[in-house]
């Protein structure tokens, strides 16, 4: 029988891609894969819990975090800034499982960076009008945010090539089969 490995997976994709209900759903049937929780400055949606959805951070606070080199990466994102804290991958790594960072282009490939064995997975919209329609569906946004998205996107779009795999999240159950055979077929080499 192959032997899994533990491995570091970046999934990285335009605000909604999808990113969050795939990697929702794969957890829900492999509970033993790990997620990090960010910090951001952004402030908290209705419904997001600090410490569960992200750690939310004041601006002086996450300043003083990267000076105190606690950050695997962080990046500036639609405006807000959003990292990955070191003491968040050394434990759940530490737990034996493999761990997925959902993280921006910028955050990627500083991580790739530091952990050259990570594996860069992008998630794909269909094009970007479906993801317009997505996100105006999503009603979280408002036209200015919406626009910084979509701007945001094509950009993260063009930069898809430098991943290890993209999954074109189309149609949902397809994306999630095809994610999670990605991630077992990195985890058997
Ligand atoms: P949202 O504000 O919609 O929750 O997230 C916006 C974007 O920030 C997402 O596309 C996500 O990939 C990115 N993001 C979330 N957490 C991190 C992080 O820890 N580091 C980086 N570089 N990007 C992040």
């Amino acid at each position: 029988m192959d032997r899994i490995e533990p491995k570091l997976f970046v999934i990285s994709g335009p605000s909604g891609a999808g990113k969050g209900t795939i990697v929702a759903r794969i957890r829900a049937s492999r509970p033993n894969l790990g997620l990090t929780v960010s910090a951001t400055t952004r402030e908290p949606r209705e419904g997001e819990v600090d410490g569960v959805s992200y750690y939310f951070l004041s601006e002086e606070e996450f300043s003083r975090r990267i000076d105190a080199d606690q950050f695997v990466e962080w990046a500036s994102v639609h405006g807000h800034r959003y990292g990955t804290l070191v003491s968040e991958v050394s434990s759940k790594l530490a737990a034996g499982s493999s761990l997925i960072l959902e993280i921006d282009v910028q955050g990627a490939f500083q991580v790739k960076e530091r952990f050259p064995e990570a594996v860069l997975i992008f998630i794909m919209p269909p094009s970007l009008d479906v993801l317009r329609e997505r996100l105006e569906m999503r009603g979280t946004e408002t036209a200015e945010t919406l626009s910084v998205r979509l701007a945001n996107a094509e950009r993260e779009m063009a930069l898809a090539d430098r991943y290890d795999d993209v999954v074109i999240n189309d149609d949902l159950d397809c994306a999630c089969a095809e994610l999670a055979s990605v991630i077992e077929k990195h985890e058997r080499n």
